[in-house]
């Protein structure tokens, strides 16, 4: 039987992390992989849907160039030159990371493999392959709505592949993925329609960003429903009629699902202990119900987030192979985006999760029209919101609304990161004029 002192099931962000880490410390180290190499990061999420979402906003860029006395002609858009453009760059980008793990000495097996038993694996085609150490990353996928006609649904993961792009669009959900593809489909030109079955989208975020997006997505058209649940789906001669529970009907060429995605556990195969909400189950060190299995990413429905993935692949390989810190990583100051438009993102503490947690709270708010967006005569606005222990005067969390608000709060991240006071944000010089300017200009709080 082959044998590996580490074989990584998935080569997705965490399990290439994992498996080149492992191996750039002198493990022998193997990588299985059914689908294409770089995972759902980067065939078919983070990556080109960033590039999608680019490309859905250069039609108000346009709109806006005209007040800045730009003639615009035309804002036709060319879908399959877009999807195309994007698939070579996935191609790309696929091949780099087969190249990284070559380069590392990592034996790649390309196709399916199973945990069978403590150190053991199975591949699809039978072969049986030893290792000390298994590591699974597998990562994943759309989970299916359970309601009749919901075979008629396509998932992001299809959103990719579309031969053109839809004249309507349908979402259903009101999460991370809702929110960005209906971003981009309306910024691409399509008419949009939001079914949430919940009161406020984006849930676990701070109030204010919730409703912010919610209204900027009214004025941009967006036709956003709260409190509807999706009741059935009907295929009609031309596209698809959703009905919700109160008997409304809705219609679009695409109905997209953008409920959740759950872990793909299929590599498991009953060997491995669940938790009860469906993901592998793990202890503090990534350890599986199975000893010398671990597991990490997605598949263990934590932090669904590529970073956290990458450094708990990165931690794992270097606590089994060698420089071990004591400790797993912590991801309590985790930063995270919505790639919507315009763009969320947030560190820290909500609102209420800060109320909730200590006596004193201090909560600095703005507001406002960014300067472009008066002389472009846009709707545009910007939310930034700053949540301080009244006590310590440490800002516990950040968050925003706005144009570059991710490359905003990533920077903002590292500041809490070092246990920021509010008296040190104030004390920083403003650059001006800068939207994160006013970040450090906030004097008054409710
Ligand atoms: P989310 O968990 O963000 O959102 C799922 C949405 O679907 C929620 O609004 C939820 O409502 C709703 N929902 C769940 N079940 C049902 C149902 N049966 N019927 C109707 N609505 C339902 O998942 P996403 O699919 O958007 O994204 C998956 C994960 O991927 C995210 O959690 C995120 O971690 C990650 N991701 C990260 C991105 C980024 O970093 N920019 C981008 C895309 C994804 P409710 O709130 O009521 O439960």
């Amino acid at each position: 039987m082959e044998n590996f002192d580490l074989f990584v099931v998935g080569a997705g962000s965490g399990g290439v992390r994992a498996a080149r880490t492992a191996a750039a410390l002198g493990a022998r180290v193997a990588i299985a992989e059914q689908s294409r190499v770089g995972g759902t990061c980067v065939i078919r999420g983070c990556v080109p849907k960033k590039l999608l979402v680019t490309a859905s906003r250069f039609r108000s860029e346009a709109t806006d160039a005209i007040g800045f006395g730009w003639g615009v002609e035309s804002v036709g858009h060319n879908w399959s030159a877009l999807r195309d453009r994007i698939g070579e760059e996935v191609g790309r980008l696929e091949s780099l990371y087969r190249k990284g793990l070559d380069g590392s000495r990592v034996t790649i097996f390309d196709e399916r493999a199973a945990v069978e038993a403590a150190g053991r694996v199975r591949l699809a085609s039978g072969q049986a392959i030893s290792a000390e150490h298994i590591i699974v990353a597998t990562g994943a996928t759309p989970t299916p709505l359970d309601i009749p006609g919901a075979e008629h649904c396509i998932t992001s993961d299809d959103v990719f592949a579309l031969p053109h792009l839809p004249a309507r669009v349908v979402i259903i959900g009101g999460g991370y993925i809702a929110l960005e593809f209906a971003g981009i489909f309306k910024g691409l030109g399509a008419d949009v329609i939001v079914l949430h079955r919940g009161a406020s989208v984006l849930r676990g975020f701070d109030p204010d960003i919730q409703s912010g997006i919610a209204s900027a997505y009214l004025d941009q058209g967006i036709d956003m429903h709260l409190n509807t649940e999706v009741h059935r789906i009907e295929a009609l001669p031309v596209g698809y009629r959703v009905t919700d529970r109160a008997g409304t009907v809705y219609e679009g060429d695409v109905i997209l699902n953008a409920t959740g995605r759950r872990p793909n556990t299929k590599a498991a195969a009953g060997a491995l202990a669940l938790t009860p909400s469906g993901a592998i189950d793990v202890d503090e060190r990534y350890a599986t119900s199975l000893e010398g299995v671990y597991a990490i990413g997605d598949a263990i429905g934590q932090l669904n987030l590529t970073p956290v993935a990458i450094r708990q692949g990165q931690w794992l390989a270097e606590s089994l192979f060698g420089k071990a810190e004591c400790r797993a990583p912590d991801f309590g100051l985790t930063p995270t985006a919505v790639f919507s438009t315009p763009e969320i993102a947030s560190v820290g503490m909500t609102e209420r999760e800060a109320r909730t947690a200590l006596p004193n709270i201090a909560v600095y708010r703005t507001n406002f029209r960014p300067l472009r967006a008066a002389v472009a005569g846009s709707p545009e606005r910007v939310m930034m919101k700053l949540v301080v222990d009244k006590r310590s005067d440490r800002v516990l969390g950040m968050h925003m609304v706005g144009r570059d608000a991710a490359e905003i709060i990533q920077m903002g991240a590292i500041s809490l990161q070092r246990g920021i006071t509010k008296r040190e944000f104030d004390r920083t010089v403003a650059l001006h004029p800068s939207i994160a300017e006013e970040f450090v200009t906030m004097r008054s709080h409710d």
